[in-house]
């Protein structure tokens, strides 16, 4: 039998698809989200919402009802990011080399619809409900830091997310409990020396087998200091020096990133490559040094949450449809600074089909939905706030 909630929103089937063509047709850049801003401001203003601008384009939106006490906070992303949409849809990004290819246009029109389902029975609210428009998700340092800094978890209890997966079949619903995203980190690191004729090294400080010294050093940092029941990441992606055969170059670079999912083990391996880098250097008679960039912290999700959202979801998709021990994902989200405020979860809604052939990656040219995943979003949000 399918749940009232999940019924009710799949009677809104249209107007959400509506609503996610809409968006999808305008994107806009992080930082830069103000037609989207508007639209969605303009929508919750006709719902009944009280709306607010905190940081940027972001919104708060707030409805009480009679009997509510508490306040559940709920949140989308807004930004589109720099891709050429490759889809032939007739709703195809209206925006030359724009496109909402991480589907945050999925993730507005299901609050969007979560806001208009549940304004339709304020007497039932049991806690009061925020929706939370945050921009600049694919920018780092984020737009959460802001939104929260300007009140957006002000009198909040509990705060949910959700991302939307093509690789989970629409239907499927994930979460788990703890680490949940991984902490995406970049690190850069400059090896300055002497440059010379290749034919005389005693004349040069030459960069390069210092260079090549540090990337094999590096790769002992998660196999020889990180603990074997701990998980991370370090791949060295760009390595740059020199021009052509006769000449030492002054001085070689590396690129690359750190994943980690506890704050222990990243500040470890901040430090030791630190380290490392001035050991080899000082080897070498080279100077070195490293930029090291923190990305967004690893999302932590509080037990009481998954299992909120573990439970709300199965009694809209059935138990077999939700996995409550997803596999740790390595990309990173800043949705992260919310559940380090208040507890909650963050959870990924299937929106792949492969029937329909919709297979696509988020950040790839080719990436959509399947539109059937709103109103299951929808139902699954509301389920949360009631
Ligand atoms: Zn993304
Ligand atoms: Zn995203």
């Amino acid at each position: 039998m399918t749940h009232e909630l999940l019924a009710a929103a799949q009677s809104m089937q249209e107007w959400l698809t509506q609503q996610r063509r809409t968006l999808h047709m305008m994107p806009e850049l992080s930082l830069n989200e103000f037609k989207t801003s508007e639209h969605c401001a303009h929508e919750l203003t006709k719902l009944g919402f009280k709306v607010s601008k905190p940081w940027g384009e972001g919104l708060i939106a707030d409805i009480d009802g009679p009997n509510a006490k508490g306040r559940i906070a709920l949140r989308a992303d807004m930004d589109a990011l720099p891709i050429q949409e490759l889809n032939d849809i007739p709703y195809r990004s209206k925006h030359d080399g724009i496109a909402h290819m991480c589907g945050h246009d999925t993730h507005m029109a299901v609050l969007l619809g979560t806001g208009k389902l549940l304004a339709g029975m304020r007497d039932k609210l049991k806690r009061n409900v925020r929706l939370l428009f945050q921009p600049s998700e694919e920018l780092p340092p984020g737009g959460a830091p802001g939104m929260i800094a300007r009140g957006a978890l002000e009198g909040v209890d509990e705060v949910y997310g959700l991302h939307n997966l093509p690789t989970l079949e629409v239907g499927q619903i994930a979460t788990c409990s703890g680490p949940m995203t991984a902490a995406a980190d970049i690190f850069e690191i400059k090896l300055t020396g002497r440059g010379g004729h290749a034919s005389r090294p005693q004349d040069s400080i030459d960069p390069i087998p210092a260079c090549c010294e540090l990337v094999g050093m590096l790769q002992t940092l998660v196999s020889r200091r990180v603990a074997p029941f701990e998980q991370a990441v370090l791949s060295v992606t760009k390595v740059k020096a020199g021009t052509t055969h006769n000449i030492i170059p002054d001085d070689a670079e590396l690129m690359g990133t750190v994943r980690t999912y506890a704050e222990p083990v990243r500040a470890r391996i901040i430090s030791e490559m630190g380290r490392m880098v001035k050991a080899v250097a000082d080897a070498h008679e080279l100077k070195g040094e490293l930029n090291y960039i923190r990305g967004y912290d690893s999302i932590v999700n509080h037990e009481s949450g998954a299992n909120t959202v573990c439970k709300a979801a199965s009694e809209i998709v059935g138990q077999a449809n939700v996995d409550p021990a997803y596999e740790r994902q390595t990309w990173g989200e800043d949705f992260a600074y919310y559940l380090q405020k208040k507890p909650g979860a963050f959870f990924l809604l299937g929106s792949g089909n492969k029937a329909k052939g919709i297979v696509n990656p988020v950040h790839s040219a080719r990436f959509n939905v399947d539109e059937t995943c709103l109103p299951i979003g929808v139902a699954v949000m509301a389920k949360l706030a009631l």
